[in-house]
């Protein structure tokens, strides 16, 4: 059974209405691992949603945390706001409602592509509604027991000075240490470094509940059934473990369901965000590889298990083995190491399995195609060359133009120059054949005006003839290659060739030839 599936299983049976709950930190540049958060969520939802449950998925933006320290990538006078909730600190480009909206909205709308259903959660309008208030007012009630618990899970020294809550101090703006004998709901005293001492109303957005604390809090407010989380939180004494008990024995509810996930490691990383200390972001990720693979690259393996993510040739090998799996899939036919694949295949369309086939284009192909071309219907058109796409379905357009965004934002940033290539409008200046080259071009020439415009036709003439000739195969398709690319190497030459308009092609072997 895949992991979705158990998962999916378990909680059905336990929970009457199931709430699934995923989470972000917005203060900075947004992780792939993020990723595997939302898309394990929107997965295990779907498959609930499959049994015949009714699911709630919701996505908790943590747009209350404090800057905890001015990152590399923001301009100097962001010192100024360290230690101030990030809902409160304006956006670096000016152009977001604040900070927390500036580095999670571009991703938010991104995933929304990958058919992720949640509703969107900002921690910092729960606050303003009040809905921590009762979870504030019983951890200072009950602070004793929560330093024991900490104590007792954590294995670290006791701290009698620890803090559930933090007020924000109403001159500076920055999360302030409470005073903690004065306290009575609702309002906290609290000192501030900045020589302010002020009170604080807990019903309002006026402080805030320690991660420990807030954690097991949001379980309690939305009876969350089931989350994934990063294994850090899973370790033990960490913050799954804390949360479990505080949310029994302080707050009175149950913890969620666990589902710990690994990291995502960053593999054939390209060269665009070096300056941001995060090679692949969140987003690249979402740029450039269609949502269905993506979904399926998660769902592949067990959250328990690293996944390396390889922005470079392993992109092109997962959309690859994902096309290999939908035609297993419509097929009705795969052995049983595939079983577990073809189910992940399943589960990445969310309950929307396609009615039949997509149109597929093999996806190098594709990369192959785009450099080609411009637009979209550029593409079309080159491909119709190679292609049948008579038959294709508005979704199958659909599908096909947004990999085709994925594939030129890859080759834009991320791909290997191995793959990169532009045909040349002429002889590229500077290649210089030899008497062996040129009789072999001319040969060519002469055999291509004859040969059926097609892929495979193309292929074997070109071999033929280089056969026949001194070059030998190798040289004769350097030669090729040179001639139309200014490359020693590139795209499979039946294809490429077929791809393009066959008089271009004939003309350019001629006049290399002369
Ligand atoms: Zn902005
Ligand atoms: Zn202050």
């Amino acid at each position: 059974m895949h992991w979705a599936d158990v998962i999916a299983k378990d909680i059905a049976e336990s929970c009457e209405k199931p709430l699934i709950a995923t989470g972000i930190s917005p203060t900075g540049i947004i992780h792939v691992g993020s990723l595997r958060e939302a898309i394990t969520g929107e997965s295990v939802r779907s498959a609930v949603e499959g049994l015949g449950k009714e699911v709630r998925l919701i996505y908790l933006i943590d747009s209350f945390d404090p800057l905890r320290k001015r990152y590399d990538f923001l301009p100097a006078e962001f010192e100024k706001y360290v230690g101030m909730p990030i809902s409160r600190i304006p956006c670096p480009c000016g152009k977001h409602r604040n900070y927390a909206h500036h580095f999670v909205q571009p991703f938010l709308d991104a995933v929304d592509s990958l058919g992720v259903q949640c509703e969107i959660i900002w921690t910092h309008e729960l606050y303003g509604e009040g809905k921590f208030a009762e979870a504030v007012d019983l951890a200072m009630k009950k602070r004793d027991q929560v330093i024991k618990i900490m104590t007792e899970v954590t294995g670290k020294a006791e701290n009698p000075e620890y803090a559930p809550y933090n007020p924000i101090c109403s001159a500076c703006g920055r999360f302030a240490k409470p005073v903690f004998d004065t306290y009575e709901f609702p309002y906290m005293e609290y000192s501030c470094t900045c020589g302010n001492h002020g009170k604080a109303d807990v019903r309002k957005a006026e402080g805030k509940l320690t991660w420990r604390l807030e954690w097991p809090a949001k379980w309690k407010i939305f009876d969350t059934s089931a989350e994934p989380f990063g294994k850090d939180h899973a370790a033990a004494g960490g913050s799954y473990d804390t949360g479990k008990r505080i949310v029994d024995e302080i707050y009175g509810g149950k913890a969620p369901y666990p589902i710990p996930y690994e990291f995502v490691q960053l593999k054939g990383v390209g060269q665009m965000h070096k300056s941001l200390g995060c090679p692949v972001t969140g987003l690249d990720a979402i740029n450039m590889t269609p949502p269905e693979v993506l979904n399926y690259l998660f769902l592949r393996v067990n959250p328990s298990k690293a996944i390396d993510y390889d922005s470079g040739l392993g992109t092109l090998d997962i959309a690859d083995e994902y096309d290999r799996m939908e035609r297993l899939h419509f097929a009705g036919e795969w052995t049983e190491a595939e079983d577990n694949s073809v189910r992940a295949y399943v589960i990445a369309q969310h309950n929307h399995v396609p009615p039949r086939l997509p149109k597929q284009i093999p996806y190098r192909h594709l990369v192959n195609v785009a450099q080609m071309a411009s637009g979209f219907e550029g593409v079309l058109e080159v491909l119709e060359r190679t292609e049948d796409l008579s038959d294709m379905a508005d979704g199958d357009r659909k599908r096909l133009a947004r990999r085709v965004d994925c594939v030129r934002y890859w080759l834009n940033g991320f791909a290997p120059d191995s793959v990169k290539f532009s045909v040349c409008s002429t002889v590229p200046p500077g290649i210089e054949l030899s008497m062996n080259e040129k009789v072999f071009l001319k040969a060519l020439s002469v055999k291509m005006y004859d040969c059926n415009w097609d892929a495979d036709s193309i292929g074997s003439t070109i071999a033929d003839t280089a056969k026949e000739s001194p070059l030998g195969l190798k040289g004769g398709y350097g030669a090729m290659y040179r001639i139309f690319i200014g490359k020693k190497a590139g795209p499979r030459l039946g294809t490429f060739l077929a791809s393009m308009d066959k008089n271009f092609v004939v003309n350019r072997i001629v006049q290399a030839s002369g």
